[in-house]
Parts: C-alpha cells; structure tokens; sequence
C-alpha cells in the first residue's frame, strides 16, 4: 500500500483517498509526493 504526503500541510493520505483526483483531502493542495513507508526495496515479478 502505498501512501502519500501533502507537500502543504505534510499530512499523510491514503492512496484511496487520491484515486480519483490528486488532491489533499485536509488542505486541498494538489502537490502531493509519495512518503517512503518502505525501505527501497525493488520488488521483481
Ligand atoms: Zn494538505
């Protein structure tokens, strides 16, 4: 699962809440960057 940070208000959102449109649910910002929850990892399929 992926999650994300408001570059704004530096909130975490959940990937569901931005599925449909890339916006900070708490401030409305649109810049919104991915926060590292898991170690840099590449995962091979
Ligand atoms: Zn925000």
């Amino acid at each position: 699962m992926t999650e994300y940070k408001c570059f704004s208000c530096n909130k975490e959102i959940k990937d569901q809440y931005i599925k449909k449109k890339v916006r900070c649910i708490y401030c409305g910002a649109k810049i919104i960057f991915k926060a590292r929850t898991t170690p840099t990892k590449v995962k091979a399929r």
